[in-house]
């Protein structure tokens, strides 16, 4: 090689590491890390923003900073990253823990004060840099399970200075994986009505044929016009069975580059356009994302890269092409697919699609559809293309298709109730039918006079349901009347059948105390630490509210000493 090559070669190498600094910062377990989840893997509305380290199916790891800074941001919250830190980083980048059980003392002080401040579970504060200094290797938390979390792991991200994640393992940080990416399935897509796959003018699975060496051949293809492809493929780590996301997709075709998917940084505002990368319809009927390798219309992913004619190749008649797919992980280890292309004009007969029972929604403008007493409204740019969809409404019950059609944003449902009788009114919410069993679900619900309004992100079938049952609430540890002296924690357990739980309130004598809701296991708890509750003979009293404004108070009287 030219001497001068190598040079710059070596160079472009140099700049593409030190991009991101190396071993600044640490493993933020002191356990070797194991993947539950890669960053940007694809999860059901987003692409996931960091690692899911795993904690031995345990809770109450210690988790260390993961390099010397400030905290920036506590947040608590039922759902999402539940008990989360945030710590900013003298060089710029901000480090996110979530799903954690609790926090250092120092940090858990710090954070009780602003929770009974504002007589709030959930809370964001944002501490100026020198409120909350953090060393390196400063046990800030205790790893756990809370949030919208599935077991307990440790959620980490690395942000850069505009909030966007940025893979963790650019950092240096060591995972062990050996193993190159798998693919479990490959399809062929015409770009349009006159492309031809197979004699067919749709989406087609092809046979893949793996190799000894890991990689894969697919069955020689007979195809015409303008074509795309989509791929099944998932990477495992060495010390986990998770299929995880993988780190970079190229095409090529005839050798020359088409198009490259590139998972190492997004934007919040971007991850919701997963659904304009994924094949959604397969998605929703199969459970397997296919990760389109072309790029349609009204798709703002700043993922791709090197994309040539949006990464559809154009096949002529009488001619023989290669396509090639090179997946990466990102230790960089790869597999390739290649697809023997074969050009050849096949006639295919005129597909005919019924829409006449069907209504159009635009995808540019807005549209209005309306029957009886609901209206929805589409503004611009809910639909990535523009749809036929199928609208009906029988009495109360919306049918507004089926939930395979990707949405880019809410669409509005409103329903007016001058024929309902006014007592009923307020009882009444938008319910989404869903599951085999057709279970409302509630959807949340705006009144205004005689009108109910809710937006919603995913087709389906709706309805009017009415909720008159107040929520329960249970004592778990303890009863009326007694003495509470050992014990550490107050728990009750709440619960409500139709609408959902909204809010609640606990106060022992008449003062605001601190009870965690965890929703998965509906229950409340007061920790007796807090030190709050100090008198002898305590009024405890609860009340719980759910979305249409039942409420039901619970009270009981204990002692302690
Ligand atoms: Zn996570």
């Amino acid at each position: 090689m030219n001497k001068f090559l190598l040079l710059f070669l070596m160079s472009c190498y140099g700049f593409s590491q030190s991009e991101y600094p190396q071993d600044y910062f640490r493993n933020p377990l002191d356990i070797p890390i194991v993947l539950a989840g890669t960053f940007a893997e694809l999860r059901s509305s987003h692409f996931h923003g960091g690692l899911d380290i795993k904690t031995r199916q345990k809770q109450g790891l210690k988790v260390y900073a993961s390099a010397q800074g400030y905290v920036s941001r506590i947040k608590i919250s039922h759902f999402g990253y539940g008990k989360a830190i945030y710590i900013t980083h003298p060089n710029g980048y901000t480090t996110v823990y979530g799903h954690l059980q609790k926090f250092s003392d120092r940090l858990e002080r710090y954070i009780k004060d602003c929770q009974y401040d504002k007589e709030s579970f959930e809370v964001e504060v944002f501490p100026n840099p020198s409120e909350l200094p953090i060393q390196s290797d400063e046990v800030i938390a205790y790893s756990g399970n809370t949030g919208g979390s599935a077991g307990p792991h440790l959620h980490f991200e690395i942000r850069d200075n505009q909030e966007r994640p940025i893979n963790p393992m650019l950092f240096g940080l060591d995972v062990k994986d050996t193993k190159a990416p798998y693919v479990s399935a490959i399809f062929a897509y015409p770009k349009d009505e006159n492309a031809i796959i197979n004699g067919k003018n749709e989406r087609v699975q092809l046979r893949l044929i793996p190799q000894k060496n890991g990689n894969y051949e697919v069955e020689k293809i007979t195809a015409y016009g303008n074509i795309g492809f989509g791929v099944t493929s998932y990477d495992k780590q060495d010390m986990a069975p998770n299929n995880n996301g993988v780190s970079n997709i190229q095409t090529f075709f005839n050798g020359n580059k088409s198009l490259e998917i590139d998972f190492k940084r997004f934007s919040f505002d971007e991850t919701k356009h997963i659904k304009r990368l994924i094949d959604y319809e397969y998605y929703k009927t199969k459970r397997a994302r296919i990760q389109k390798l072309f790029i349609q219309k009204n798709n703002p992913l700043s993922l791709y890269k090197n994309a040539y004619d949006n990464g559809y190749i154009k096949v002529e008649d009488s001619t023989s092409s290669v396509y090639k797919i090179r997946i990466r992980d990102y230790k960089d280890n790869e597999t390739w697919v290649s697809i023997p292309v074969k050009g050849a004009y096949q006639p295919i007969e005129d597909k005919i699609t019924d829409v006449s029972n069907k209504s159009i929604v635009y995808s540019d403008k807005s549209t209005v559809l309306e029957s009886d007493n609901i209206k929805v409204n589409f503004y611009a740019n809910t639909l990535y293309d523009d749809t036929y969809i199928d609208f009906r409404v029988s009495s109360d019950t919306l049918f507004l298709d089926e939930d395979k059609i990707p949405l880019q944003k809410n669409f509005y449902i409103n329903y007016d109730l001058s024929n309902y009788k006014t007592e009923d009114l307020d009882k009444l919410f938008i319910a989404r039918l869903y599951g085999y069993y057709k279970r409302p679900s509630y959807v949340y619900t705006k009144r205004k006079g005689n009108a109910l309004s809710a937006g919603s992100k995913v087709f389906g079938t709706f309805t009017l349901a009415m909720d008159t049952v107040p929520p329960t609430i249970k004592p778990v540890n303890f009863q009326d009347k007694k003495w509470l002296s050992k014990y550490r924690y107050l728990k009750v357990k709440i619960d409500d059948d139709l609408s959902g739980i909204s809010k609640y309130r606990a106060t022992v004598n008449g003062e605001w105390i601190l009870m965690e809701y965890d929703y998965k296991t509906k229950t409340l708890v007061h920790d007796f630490n807090d030190n709050i509750v100090k008198d002898t003979k305590n009024e405890l009293k609860i009340i719980v509210t759910d979305n249409v404004g039942n409420s039901s108070t619970f009270e009981a009287i204990f002692f302690r000493k």
